[in-house]
């Protein structure tokens, strides 16, 4: 059984974000950055208990981004980072772990290799902590003239999670405590005269500063190979509506002439409502009938671009993207094949996706049933997306 600590820092009250929640608490793909922070953790064989040092005033966020997690009781941050790391090192004692590992809640995306790097590195030193080689050449500037370039030889960029014995790294605080300014741990043990050695951490391991920052950790989690099938939705829709007197149908945006009309609520344009379906289902959000209801009159020959674009809408929000979407209608007649390159251009206009990520089709069901007998057309969408 691992005596291993891990003790994550959230009690700043991150202010360059330009929010009025701390950037910690904010759901980072629905996840609150601090719980993404910790689930590598929670979920790491060699780390047996976590410890959140957060700001009390910020209860009830706690909470909420704490739920469900095994966590031990949350103790109270102080003024300085330094000071915080403290106090969650003495909440410790009573435990005495071997090892702790600290960790910033601000690096969401630290992954179970980086911090199993640091624990295989403590077997050869007291302190390791993840960082990157510095790869960009580096300049030293004044008024953004060069004065002259840095060699990067041997330079790293510091992460966390900073591993240390516990006995070890509790002591170095406990001198620093009434000195000046440490921007981490590393610089603590320093300070005592520890041996800290280097493991390697992930270039996607990066710090939460800026919304920059936020929305590039967004991205991450979008394309990592390691997530990538998590974010992966697929929705599919189907609808069916009958024909009825008129003179033309609107399918898929595009009004095409008919000797016949399709009886709906809505202008009943069956292709459109297969796919805003489709997409429903992939955010798992229920089906058009619940987010347009027939019985509201609002809806009445209501154009169906409405439907759609509050379906695009939603994956929006959870800052999604539609990847792909593909349409098969279903009729005998009209010959819908002549309209294929104007319905493309009409659903990607609502969609705001280029022509080459929709695809449209039409068959017929060689004369058999409804479809086959001319009585209506039906439609069956899948669409294709991505969340964070
Ligand atoms: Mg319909």
């Amino acid at each position: 059984m691992s005596r291993n600590a891990a003790i994550i820092v959230a009690a700043g009250c991150g202010s360059r974000i330009g929010s009025d929640m701390p950037k910690q608490y904010l759901p980072l793909g629905g996840i609150p950055v601090l719980r993404r922070a910790t689930l590598a953790f929670t979920e790491h064989p060699g780390i047996a208990s976590v410890t959140w040092v957060i700001n009390f005033d910020d209860r009830d966020l706690y909470e909420e981004s704490a739920g469900g997690l095994d966590l031990l009781p949350p103790v109270q941050g102080g003024v300085r980072r330094q000071d915080s790391v403290r106090l969650g090192l003495e909440s410790l004692v009573e435990l005495a772990p071997d090892k702790v590992l600290i960790h910033d809640a601000a690096r969401p995306l630290v992954d179970a290799d980086t911090i199993t790097a640091v624990i295989t590195a403590l077997d050869k030193a007291t302190g390791a902590i993840a960082a990157v080689p510095v790869t960009d050449t580096l300049k030293r500037a004044s008024d953004g003239y060069i004065e002259n370039t840095l060699n990067r030889g041997g330079l790293w960029r510091a992460q966390t999670p900073q591993g240390f014995g516990f006995a070890e790294i509790l002591e170095a605080h406990r001198a620093v405590a009434n000195s000046s300014e440490l921007t981490d741990d590393a610089a603590v043990a320093e300070q005592a005269g520890l041996d800290v050695v280097l493991a390697l951490g992930s270039e996607n391991n990066l710090k939460i500063t800026t919304q920059e920052d936020f929305h590039r950790a967004e991205k991450i989690l979008m394309t990592d190979s390691t997530t990538t099938t998590a974010g992966l939705r697929v929705g599919s829709g189907f609808d069916v509506h009958r024909f009825t007197d008129g003179d033309h149908i609107t399918i898929c945006g595009v009004a095409i002439p008919h000797d016949r009309g399709l009886a709906g609520h809505s202008d009943a344009d069956v292709g459109m409502h297969a796919l805003t379906d489709a997409i429903l289902g992939a955010l798992g959000e229920s089906d058009i009938g619940q987010h347009f209801p027939p019985s509201d009159a609002r809806w009445k020959d209501a154009n169906s671009e409405i439907f759609l674009s509050h379906a695009a809408r939603l994956v929006a929000e959870r800052r999604g993207r539609i990847n792909y979407v593909d349409i098969t209608l279903i009729c005998e007649a009209p010959k819908l094949a002549p309209h294929r390159t104007s319905m493309i251009t009409r659903m990607g206009d609502i969609l705001g996706l280029p022509s080459d990520r929709i695809s449209i089709k039409a068959t017929t069901t060689e004369k058999l049933g409804f479809t086959g007998r001319g009585e209506g057309i039906a439609a069956q969408a899948t669409a294709t997306i991505s969340l964070p």
